[in-house]
């Protein structure tokens, strides 16, 4: 009881003239029963304990524009070790901050304590020094990890309408920056001075474009205005959260228009090669489209999207550039596509950090691509038995859609499938059959450049 006097006292004074905007449930409609049960509880818990607890970012956003959250998120002014204390399913994780995942059933709840303002380095900092809010030289937070009031935590979110918070007991949404006001009006806007808070965490830049596309908000003019010059900042930042990042963009269900807003701020230019890769090739927008186009289309209607199969797509054009360019320096088709999808992942995993597991079933996908043109004899019997079978026919559904494949190549596999043995046998090709592999002894002939081998 007395803790919570104690409590009560310091945050009032903490927070003293920056008292939030109150809104009861008629002026804003969320309702109780709209929240995850799993969040609702956890506030009701860590309320029955005597802290505060709210639903609070984009779940809150979310909820006031009538759009299902993806996941939840908790702010407290408990520490971390209170919060794991309150549940028992709950473990404490994070490096940078540590924050707590309470799990209830199948959902995960990250319950984060509320943060202080990241204040910069005066420069006069002894080494040793408290480095809880490290900053490098182009002024990035290294740390912030310093705990604050509910006000401070508000100012330290990225765009007002990601700093409201929701009290599931009373149904009351607290707005201490206008968030309201501005989701009202489809805007987004940077909390504070844009190029410091851009500086400070360059991520921002791209979380603008991706919310954005998302919520079909406008950027607010100041928020929008140091972009293009800071967008070589991207490059510090490290390249797993980039991927991590550029994920989110492509699998949000607004990836095509994630990709046009990138290139409307200047962000795709010459910092993420695999966006240039996207956006800078005539030759492979259509196709590229075309994958974004159907990833949206399978995230809304909540079926599974693949990150390889979506960055085989994305870097399809690369590829196939550099193949043509290996075959015209005289060597074979095949060596030559494996010369250039080495190139092609290297460069990508340089950049981004495309993780391995990823980039095997790219080049698997790549791979099968010369083989589904190739209809006769064994092979076609051979190459449905692949796991990876479904994934390289529906990429070249992709290519047949993008006009670069015959229309006809497509629909003989969708029979193909689904035929007899018989119906197969009578289906195959025979002009397709790859001319034999001729064993070379010695030097390698002139005429050495043919097609395909397996
Ligand atoms: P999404 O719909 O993708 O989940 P989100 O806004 O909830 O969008 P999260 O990554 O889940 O994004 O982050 C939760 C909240 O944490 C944000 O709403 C924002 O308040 C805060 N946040 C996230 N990233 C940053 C950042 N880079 N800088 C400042 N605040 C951030
Ligand atoms: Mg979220």
């Amino acid at each position: 009881m007395i803790q919570k006097i104690i409590r009560r006292f310091f945050k009032k004074k903490t927070s003293a003239g920056h008292d939030p905007v109150i809104l009861p449930l008629r002026k804003h409609g969320i309702s109780r029963e709209h929240i995850s049960p799993c969040a609702v509880k956890v506030c009701d818990e860590l309320r029955a304990q005597g802290f505060a607890a709210f639903v609070v970012g984009g779940a809150v956003r979310d909820l006031l524009l009538g759009m299902e959250p993806k996941d939840y998120d908790v702010a407290t002014d408990a520490t971390p070790e209170q919060v794991r204390d309150v549940f028992r399913r709950s473990r404490i994780i994070g490096r940078r901050f540590r924050i707590v995942h309470v799990m209830c059933g199948r959902e995960t709840i990250e319950v984060t304590t509320f943060r202080g303002p990241a204040a910069p380095l005066t420069g006069e900092e002894e080494e040793g020094d408290d480095d809880n809010h490290r900053q490098s030289d182009s002024g990035r937070l290294l740390r912030d990890n310093v705990f604050g009031s509910q006000y401070e935590d508000a100012v330290r979110r990225d765009f007002t309408v990601n700093a409201l918070y929701y009290d599931p007991t009373k149904q009351e949404v607290w707005d201490y920056l206008h968030g309201v006001a501005d989701a009202k009006h489809g805007v987004l806007r940077i909390i504070g001075d844009a190029e410091t808070r851009f500086r400070e965490d360059p991520v921002r830049m791209l979380r603008a474009v991706r919310l954005a596309a998302k919520l079909e908000f406008k950027i607010d003019a100041a928020t929008k205005k140091p972009i293009q010059a800071l967008a070589d900042l991207l490059q510090d930042v490290p390249k797993s959260r980039l991927f991590d990042e550029m994920l989110k963009m492509f699998h949000s269900g607004h990836a095509l228009a994630s990709a046009h807003r990138l290139r409307e701020e200047g962000l795709h230019h010459g910092l993420l090669p695999l966006l240039d890769a996207i956006l800078e090739q005539p030759m492979g927008e259509r196709f590229i489209t075309l994958a974004l186009k159907s990833t949206d289309e399978r995230v809304r209607e909540d079926k599974p999207v693949s990150p390889a199969f979506l960055f085989a797509s994305l870097l399809w054009h690369e590829v196939l550039t550099r193949w043509e360019q290996y075959q015209q320096q005289d060597m074979r088709p095949l060596p030559a596509l494996n010369e250039a999808m080495d190139d092609v992942i290297q460069t990508q995993v340089e950049n981004l950090a495309i993780p391995r597991r990823f980039t095997t079933t790219m080049r698997e996908i790549w791979g099968m691509q010369p083989r589904l043109l190739q209809r006769a004899g064994q092979r076609p019997f051979r190459l449905i038995e692949n796991p990876k079978f479904r994934a390289g026919f529906d990429f070249l559904l992709l290519r047949c859609a993008s006009g670069e494949v015959d229309a006809k190549v497509g629909q003989w596999w969708e029979t193909f499938q689904h035929a007899s043995d018989a119906e197969r046998e009578r289906m195959l090709i025979k002009d397709e059959a790859p001319p034999r592999k001729r064993r070379r002894r010695g030097k390698k002939p002139e005429s050495a450049t043919l097609p395909a081998e397996d």
